[in-house]
């Protein structure tokens, strides 16, 4: 219990401090115009009551002037809440959309932080979604709550005053008998956050699935296979089995609240009778009476609207508590390291690498030794699966090794201040980016700070082919790109991989890295590439991955990985002249184009 109240609260702190680091005015604004809106409605009894008890006297006295008086005051009132309300849906709905800035900027922000490793676990990915699909929808629903919360302890407050002038245990009655309620309501809150997370992964999987099978790049394979039907089935039979979960669990708390709510409603008709009976014996204006009852009536719905807005708070609040947890995630941060890189650098050395993948029982590299040079080319070839890939990754420090380390210039990349790193460095991974932006803007987005400059982009996608296809385009290099959009053009799987090498070749980086570059390009464009890299790289240092031995031949060094170990390494030359694992994987490729 005491753990529960505990976790309330930290989750009221949080609701506050997002809303408050969101917007200070709007939120300040909403409280105020919430407090004054409760106020109202107890100034309207106070005013009714008058108005009544005026009415009664003119039958004495025969002027109806104070009545009048009164009457022209509620009107004045009402007219004071109507500008109440209207503030307030503008403050609610301003704070609303800052609210959802703030939230969707700080995720964003947060994925720059969260490291590959941590990228590999689907609980991560379970957080990030709940985050930002939850989080957003639920604040809005707590900005909703938290007005009326204000407005609800605004009532509370005065009517208490008024009930206190009455009768003190009429009020303490009230308020004790809609303990149950709460209790039953936060158990309610619980027991639906609990399911929440429970079915969480494969509500995931669902809108996983859904996406798929819409994805326009996806739909001729799917139509092929015929697997829609295979999904629905699979999606129908788990929504069914939450389906009959949902009405157990529904059917026992609505006869729990029933239970409640009828024995509140006796001790509050109870207390009425008696509010009468003393009204009789009292002799207490018709007014008096009136505002009693209402007071009474006012008071029980305002504990009842708190204690039902602090159960929604607190089960929104649990949502948005996946916010919180995202953001408070402790990501190393590299921008801490001391170490920085200037582009400038003579080797960087694989020194007994070993490495494998978190989670992982095997490792993928066992000892990997290799030495690039400033301005050489490399190649990293062996089978599929032996670790080509990894060892771009780990280059790329994506992720640290196990043991082992890797250095540059004796500094090793592990203590080096990652932006600083990455500024220097242009890849090229096999599934680039396809963003559904212009063909200018994804190859600007190799360098975002350069992307306006139009005749560099122009340069990139004449250096890997694809400038003379963009400039055949009535929109030119505008066009935007991929059919799920209005007015966009779809590439095929070359000409993407040939805007990929541009965004890198934008880039304008010392380290080039290119993973399987030419794996979809027809023969002419990659031979073109190929007997082009080293001028298109222009000196820098490039680290290649390729299958096809026509690009391998062509560079400085290549190193040849098999089973997590460099097996052999030399120019295309004298490993041909070794007859080792390259000249086989060589001769083998070769034979068959031959026969
Ligand atoms: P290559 O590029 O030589 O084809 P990779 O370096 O991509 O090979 O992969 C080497 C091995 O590591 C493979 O067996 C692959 O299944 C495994 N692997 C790759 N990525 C991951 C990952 N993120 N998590 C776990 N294992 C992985």
């Amino acid at each position: 219990m005491i753990k529960n109240i505990k976790n309330m609260v930290d989750v009221f702190i949080n609701v506050f401090k997002l809303l408050w680091k969101s917007s200070r005015f709007y939120f300040i604004g909403m409280l105020i115009v919430n407090i004054f809106s409760g106020l109202t409605l107890s100034l309207n009894m106070i005013i009714w009551k008058n108005i009544i008890n005026t009415i009664q006297k003119a039958f004495e006295t025969g002027s109806t002037k104070l009545a009048l008086y009164w009457l022209i005051g509620f009107m004045f009132l009402e007219f004071f809440q109507n500008i109440m309300d209207e503030a307030n849906q503008y403050f609610k709905n301003i704070l609303a959309s800052c609210t959802n800035k703030y939230i969707t900027k700080a995720i964003l922000e947060k994925t720059k932080e969260i490291s590959m490793t941590h990228y590999a676990e689907a609980s991560m990915h379970d957080k990030i979604k709940k985050a930002s699909e939850e989080s957003v929808g639920r604040t809005m629903n707590l900005l909703y709550s938290t007005g009326l919360l204000i407005k609800g302890i605004s009532v509370f407050i005065s009517t208490a005053i008024i009930l206190v002038r009455f009768n003190p245990p009429t009020m303490i009655i009230c308020l004790v008998t809609s303990i149950p309620m709460l209790l039953i309501s936060m158990k309610i809150a619980i027991k639906q956050f609990a399911i929440y997370n429970e079915r969480f992964e494969n509500i995931r999987f669902i809108e996983y699935i859904k996406a798929l099978l819409t994805k326009h790049e996806n739909v001729k394979e799917i139509k092929i296979y015929g697997v829609t039907d295979f999904f629905i089935e699979y999606i129908d039979k788990l929504y069914k089995r939450y389906i009959h979960e949902d009405k157990k669990i529904r059917k026992k708390f609505s006869f729990n609240s029933m239970g409640a709510k009828f024995a509140e409603n006796i001790v509050v008709y109870i207390i009425k009778a008696m509010v009468c009976i003393k009204v009789i014996i009292l002799k207490i204006s018709i007014g008096d009476l009136t505002l009693y009852i209402s007071a009474i009536d006012n008071f029980k719905s305002a504990i009842a609207n708190i204690l039902s807005v602090i159960t929604t708070i607190y089960e929104d609040g649990l949502y948005v508590n996946n916010f919180f947890e995202l953001i408070s995630l402790e990501e190393e941060k590299s921008s801490k390291r001391e170490l920085f890189f200037n582009g400038k650098f003579e080797r960087i050395i694989f020194s007994n690498v070993w490495f494998k993948y978190p989670g992982a029982s095997d490792y993928i590299l066992k000892g990997v030794n290799l030495e690039i040079e400033s301005g050489n080319t490399y190649a990293i070839v062996g089978l599929n699966g032996s670790g080509k890939t990894t060892i771009l990754k780990l280059l790329l420090r994506l992720y640290l090794p196990n043991k082992g380390h890797i250095y540059i210039d004796n500094k090793d990349i592990a203590d080096m201040n990652i932006e600083s790193y990455y500024k220097y460095i242009a890849a090229v991974f096999q599934d680039f980016i396809k963003y559904p932006l212009s063909f200018k803007q994804n190859i600007g987005l190799g360098d975002v700070e350069r992307m306006d400059i139009e005749e560099e982009i122009i340069d990139a996608a004449e250096k890997s082919g694809i400038y003379d296809y963009i400039n055949s385009l009535p929109a030119g290099i505008d066009t935007k790109l991929q059919m799920e959009w209005t007015n966009a053009t779809e590439l095929s799987l070359g000409q993407w991989q040939k805007l990929a090498i541009s965004r890198a070749f934008f880039k304008k980086a010392q380290i080039l890295i290119l993973d399987e570059p030419t794996a979809s390009l027809d023969p002419v464009a990659e031979s073109d590439i190929s007997s082009k890299i080293r001028e298109l790289i222009g000196g820098k240092t490039c680290i290649l991955i390729a299958h096809r031995f026509s690009t391998v031949k062509l560079v400085n060094r290549i190193y040849v990985l098999k089973a997590g170990a460099i097996e052999e390494s030399g120019s295309h030359s004298e490993l041909m002249l070794k007859g080792g694992e390259y000249s086989k994987l060589y001769s083998m490729q070769a034979q068959g184009y031959i026969d």
